[in-house]
C-alpha cells in the first residue's frame, strides 16, 4: 500500500505528527513495534502526565545547538499546545506552572490522541518493527513477531522512533540505526534524567534518607549545573529531582573521561560562618553532649553521623572538648559535602536520552532532513533533551506538529 506520509513510532511525537498531517488531508500510516500506541505517555508524570510547562526558556532544552529547539518550539508553543489538547478534551490543570490533565490520568491524554487518529482515519500497524527504510520516496520494510516481512511505500517519512531511554516502553535505539542508514550522524546517546552512582560507601549508610539540599555538579574544575530540592540517598548513590536534572551534564562529563562530583549544601539559607556560629551556640548550651548528640535535630541523624565521619572526627567525643577548628570542619561538611560520582544508572532507569540525530542535519523550520528530501524527524530521536517538568513532552508535541505539517505540505 502507498501512503502520503509514513510515521515510524506511535509515541507522543509520532501521534502529534500523524494528527497534524491527516488534518491537512494526507493519508497517514503509523508503524509501531509494540502492541499498542503511546506506552511511554502512560508512564509520564507518575501516570499523571506533566504534558507541558508554562515557563519556557532556552535553558530548559539541551542540544549541541541550543538555538535549534527554541526555533521549533516557537511554531507550536505552550499556548498552542494547551489549545490543541483543550479542543481534544483535555482540560488543563496547572500546578506552579506544570500542566497536567485535570483528570490526572496520562491515559486521558493518550485516549484523546487515539480518538482523534481514529476520527481522521489514520492507519496503524502494531507489532511491526521497521527494519529498513529504502529511498527514494520511501519503501519501509517491517518485521512482525512471526518474522514475517511487510513492505509499505510513502511519499514522505517521519522518523519518530524515540531514543534509548526506558526501552521496555518501546524506544530501543533502533531509530538511530534507521537514521544512520539514511546517511544521518548521531551524537552519542547517553542516559539523562537518571539517578547517579557514587563510590562513596557512606551512601549505603544513609540509604533511604531524604533531605532538602542545594546541589552543585562539577567535572574537573568546571561547575556544570546547580539545582535545589529533595535529595534521596540510595544504596548505589543519589536520586531525586535535582539529581535527575543535573544527570545529563554528569553523563556527558563521565563519557569524556572527566572526574565528576556533587557538592551538597544542606543549610543553603545560612553562610558557612553562620553555621559555625550556630554550632558554637549549641555547644555552649549543651557542653555535656557528644558531638553526635550535638547535631541531633539539625539533619537526619544518619546524615549527621556520616558528616561527622567525613570531617574525620569522633562522633562520641564530648562537645566540650571539640575545638573551634573541628566545629568549623563540621560546618564545612554541612555546607560543602562532597560526593564523588562514578556513573549513572542505565537507559532502563532513564526518563530521557541525551544525544541523537544531530540538529546540524535538520532544518529547524520544517524538521526536514538537510540530506534527504521528504525525510523528517520528531521527538527524542533528535539531539534535544529537556529538563524535568513537561519539557520533553513539549518537545515531542512541537517537533511532531512541525514534522507533520511540513510532510503534509510537501505532497
Ligand atoms: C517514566 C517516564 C516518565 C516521564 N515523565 C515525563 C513527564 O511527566 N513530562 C515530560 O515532558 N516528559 C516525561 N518523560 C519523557 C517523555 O515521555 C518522552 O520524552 C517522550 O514521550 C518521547 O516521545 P517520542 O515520541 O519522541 O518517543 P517515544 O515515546 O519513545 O516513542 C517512540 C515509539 O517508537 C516506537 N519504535 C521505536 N523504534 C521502532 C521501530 N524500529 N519500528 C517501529 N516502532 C518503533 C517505540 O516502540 C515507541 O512507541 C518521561 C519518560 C519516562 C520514561
Amino acid at each position: 500500500m502507498s501512503y502520503d506520509v509514513i510515521i515510524v513510532g506511535a509515541g507522543a511525537s509520532g501521534l502529534l505528527a500523524a494528527i497534524t498531517a491527516a488534518r491537512l488531508g494526507s493519508s497517514v500510516l503509523v508503524i509501531e513495534q509494540k502492541e499498542k500506541a503511546g506506552k511511554k505517555i502512560l508512564a509520564t508524570g507518575n501516570g499523571k502526565c506533566n504534558f507541558t510547562n508554562q515557563y519556557q526558556n532556552p535553558q530548559c532544552y539541551h542540544s549541541d545547538d541550543s538555538a535549534f529547539a527554541m526555533k521549533v518550539l516557537s511554531c507550536f508553543d505552550v499556548q498552542k499546545t494547551l489549545q490543541f489538547f483543550k479542543e481534544l478534551g483535555i482540560y488543563p490543570k496547572a500546578r506552579e506552572g506544570y500542566y497536567y490533565p485535570n483528570s490526572e490520568q496520562a491515559a486521558s491524554v493518550l485516549a484523546v490522541l487515539l480518538l482523534e487518529c481514529a476520527r481522521l482515519g489514520i492507519t496503524f500497524r502494531y507489532k511491526e518493527k521497521v527494519r529498513e527504510i529504502r529511498k527514494p520516496y520511501f519503501t519501509v520494510i517491517t518485521e512482525g513477531e512471526d518474522k514475517k516481512r511487510q513492505s509499505y511505500s510513502g511519499h514522505s517519512l517521519i522518523l519518530a522512533a524515540g531514543g534509548c531511554a526506558s526501552p521496555q516502553l518501546g524506544s530501543d535505539g533502533s531509530g538511530f540505526t534507521l537514521a544512520q542508514g539514511l546517511g544521518h550522524s548521531i551524537i552519542k546517546p547517553l542516559p539523562a534524567l537518571v539517578q547517579l552512582k557514587s563510590p562513596d560507601k557512606s551512601c549505603k549508610t544513609v540509604s533511604g534518607v531524604r533531605t532538602q539540599a542545594r546541589l552543585t555538579a562539577y567535572s574537573d574544575m568546571d561547575k556544570l549545573a546547580m539545582e535545589e530540592g529533595e535529595i534521596i540517598f540510595t544504596d548505589y548513590g543519589v536520586s531525586g529531582i535535582p539529581v535527575l536534572q543535573v544527570s545529563r551534564f554528569i553523563a556527558k562529563a563521565l563519557d569524556q573521561g572527566k572526574s565528576t562530583w556533587l557538592i551538597l549544601d544542606y543549610l543553603k539559607d545560612l553562610s558557612e560562618a553562620d553555621v559555625t556560629e550556630l554550632l558554637k551556640e549549641r555547644r555552649k548550651q549543651n557542653p555535656a553532649k557528644t558531638l553526635e548528640e550535638l547535631l541531633i535535630g539539625l539533619l537526619n541523624h544518619k546524615l549527621n553521623y556520616i558528616l561527622i565521619k567525613a570531617a574525620k572526627l569522633d562522633p562520641t567525643k564530648s562537645s566540650a572538648q571539640v575545638s573551634e577548628k573541628e566545629l568549623a570542619a563540621i560546618a564545612s561538611q554541612l555546607k560543602h559535602h562532597k560526593l564523588m560520582i562514578n556513573g549513572t544508572n542505565s537507559f532502563e532507569q532513564a526518563q530521557v536520552c541525551a544525544g541523537g540525530v544531530t540538529t546540524r542535519e535538520i532544518n529547524a523550520e520544517s524538521m526536514e532532513s538537510k540530506l534527504l528530501p521528504k525525510l523528517y524527524f520528531a521527538g527524542e530521536v533528535v539531539d534535544v533533551d529537556g529538563t524535568c517538568g513537561g519539557y520533553n513532552l513539549q518537545w515531542a508535541w512541537s517537533s511532531g506538529y512541525l514534522a507533520g505539517i511540513s510532510a503534509a505540505r510537501r505532497q
